[in-house]
């Protein structure tokens, strides 16, 4: 009985067959930067109008996939051996 597809290669994987699970978190990293004079006395008003303004032409899930994405991949025990090695491919 198959209960699952390898995400990567879709074979089929039968019960009681080895399945991994690939978490992949993907989020904006918080190293913001370091705060300036020229930053606290710039018109802060005027760039949190064009944030406003950049943010009203994305929808919503647009706007939370630039901030964070979590996906999960089914592997089979060939593909987790090959995703451990080079994760990012190639
Ligand atoms: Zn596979």
């Amino acid at each position: 009985m198959i209960t699952h597809i390898c995400d990567r290669c879709s074979k089929p994987i039968f019960k009681g067959e080895l399945r991994y699970i690939a978490r992949i978190e993907v989020f904006a990293a918080p190293d913001a930067g370091e705060i300036t004079i020229a930053d606290l006395l710039s018109d802060q008003a005027s760039e949190i109008d064009r944030l406003i303004k950049a943010c009203e032409k994305m929808t919503e899930e647009e706007l939370m996939r630039d901030v964070h994405v979590l996906r999960e991949f089914d592997l089979c025990r060939a593909c987790q051996k090959e995703f451990v090695l080079q994760p990012l491919g190639d």
